[in-house]
């Protein structure tokens, strides 16, 4: 797929977001590119690779046969990148105007008009990859890099574009292909007396390719995080501090602050980016919160109904947040229920914030509550508060620091975990002597894997799906 034929035709759009802006650009790409651009604008000099140049932008209805001299509309600057050094490997002209929407559209229109198609969203990118100058994971990089909203998502996104995860794949497509030729030797030769792979050699050389493809898999999890960010729950009693928190890690008044216990009724929710890794605070209502909608029954039945409903509530954000975070009152003891919810999150990404230490003597807080390490924290004075972050932070990578080539896509993870699923049938084939022909067929399943992962045997139907996720004129 990758190298194959160049497009017949030459594609058009507006590459800058829409709405007004300093500057705007139409970029055309395909072999009519600079025929079209230079009938588009009148150039003042002619295209040179590389090199930008001045042109008018003419008003063609005001001007033209009848009219006299045509009025110029703006002045823009046309950049010509002949193929195939360009970003699409084909011709590629860059048209940059004031960033009007209106000469925008109306460049965009006369391209259109002068046989230009207008592009599909990622179609710059596709031909890039079709031409080989990309593989996919380095285009999907690209989508990520222009949808990255922390400074940490774009460096992850660029060095994936630098063909960091490609990197990583390539000497275990090496290894796998040359396990395959050697079994295929063994079959295609086996009437010339060529020795037939021992089994033990078979075994080792799988193993050799597993610990690669397993550290990839696992870097999933951090990667998710880079790309995706996470939830954190902020779960405890009412009254305890949950709100004023939240507040602090948002550092903007969003959950409402009150000091009537149980008043936040429905979970509020903030995005905010904690060095980079986006973060979903989520501070749900309290754990007696289903208690006052129950009363109104005046069941004793009804009330303890009720008061299962808001744990059952908590629980459930509880369960689907991927960090939680503990809030305890340094003032009061510990109730059963916070015994039951410390219970509850024992064994997971857990934090204890004992809160309001600033009315509870120093050191009164233990270290360790419930299993779970525990950090006195005022919402009030601030005490607390970047250790808490840190704390956060440290728990949501794993306390890993970035590494290149990282999983950070679905579709990559589960194209690694294709190809370890396939070695490892191919590892038991060869350990149940198993004749080399299955034993292959799991190989080329694992390489075909690994093949789509970099776009050389992904189907144009995923391909499309791909691409359609990218905005126009990418
Ligand atoms: P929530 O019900 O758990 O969300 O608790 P809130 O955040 O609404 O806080 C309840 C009350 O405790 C409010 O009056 C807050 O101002 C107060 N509060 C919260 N955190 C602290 C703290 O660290 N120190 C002190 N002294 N008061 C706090």
């Amino acid at each position: 797929m990758a190298g194959s034929k160049p497009s017949a035709d030459t594609i058009a759009a507006i590459s800058t977001p829409p709405g007004r802006g300093g500057i705007g650009i139409v970029r055309l790409s395909g072999p009519e590119a600079g025929s079209i651009a230079a009938q588009l604008v009148s150039l003042r000099q002619p295209l040179e690779h590389g090199r930008a140049r001045l042109a008018d932008v003419l008003d063609a209805e005001r001007g033209g046969v009848g009219h006299g001299e045509a009025v110029r509309i703006d002045e823009a600057l046309v950049t010509w990148f002949a193929a195939p050094n360009s970003y699409t490997a084909e011709d590629v002209v860059e048209i940059a105007a004031h960033g009007s929407p209106v000469v925008l559209e109306l460049l965009l229109r006369r391209s259109l008009d002068l046989g230009a198609r207008l592009a599909e969203p990622g179609e710059f990118t596709q031909r890039a990859f079709l031409a080989g100058r990309l593989d996919l994971t380095q285009a999907e990089a690209v989508r990520d890099l222009i949808e990255a909203q922390t400074l940490t998502q774009a460096r992850q996104a660029a060095s994936q574009m630098g063909g960091a995860l490609s990197r990583r794949v390539e000497p275990v497509k090496q290894s796998l292909v040359e396990l395959i030729a050697l079994l295929e030797a063994g079959i295609d030769f086996a009437e010339d007396d060529v020795d037939v792979t021992p089994a033990d050699e078979i075994a080792r050389r799988i193993a050799e390719q597993t610990p690669a493809l397993t550290g990839l898999e696992a870097s999933f999890g951090r990667g998710r995080i880079v790309h995706d960010g996470l939830t954190l729950a902020i779960v405890g009693r009412p009254n305890v501090g949950k709100s004023s928190l939240f507040n602090r890690l948002v550092e903007r008044e969003r959950a409402i602050v009150t000091a009537t216990p149980g008043t936040t009724r429905d979970t509020v929710t903030e995005r905010i980016s904690l060095d980079g890794i986006p973060l979903e605070l989520v501070d749900t209502a309290g754990l007696r919160d289903g208690l006052a909608e129950g009363l109104g029954e005046g069941l004793r039945e009804g009330l303890e109904e009720a008061e299962q409903l808001g744990i059952a509530r908590s629980r459930e954000a509880l369960a689907d947040a991927a960090l939680v975070l503990v809030v305890l009152d340094a003032t009061q003891p510990l109730d059963e229920e916070e015994h039951r919810l410390l219970a509850a999150v024992e064994g997971r990404p857990a934090l204890v914030a004992v809160n309001k230490c600033d009315l509870a003597a120093a050191g009164e807080a233990a270290e360790e509550v419930g299993g779970v390490r525990a950090l006195r924290t005022s919402a009030l004075t601030g005490e607390g508060i970047p250790a808490l972050r840190e704390r956060i932070l440290a728990l949501a990578t794993g306390g890993a620091a970035s590494e290149p080539g990282i999983l950070t896509s679905l579709r990559h993870h589960q194209a690694i975990a294709t190809a370890l699923a396939a070695l490892g049938d191919a590892a038991q084939a060869n350990s149940n002597a198993i004749p080399h022909e299955m034993i292959l067929l799991d190989l080329y399943r694992a390489l075909w894997a690994l093949d789509s992962l970099t776009g050389q045997t992904t189907s144009d139907d995923i391909l499309n799906l791909i691409f359609s996720t990218f905005c126009i004129g990418k």
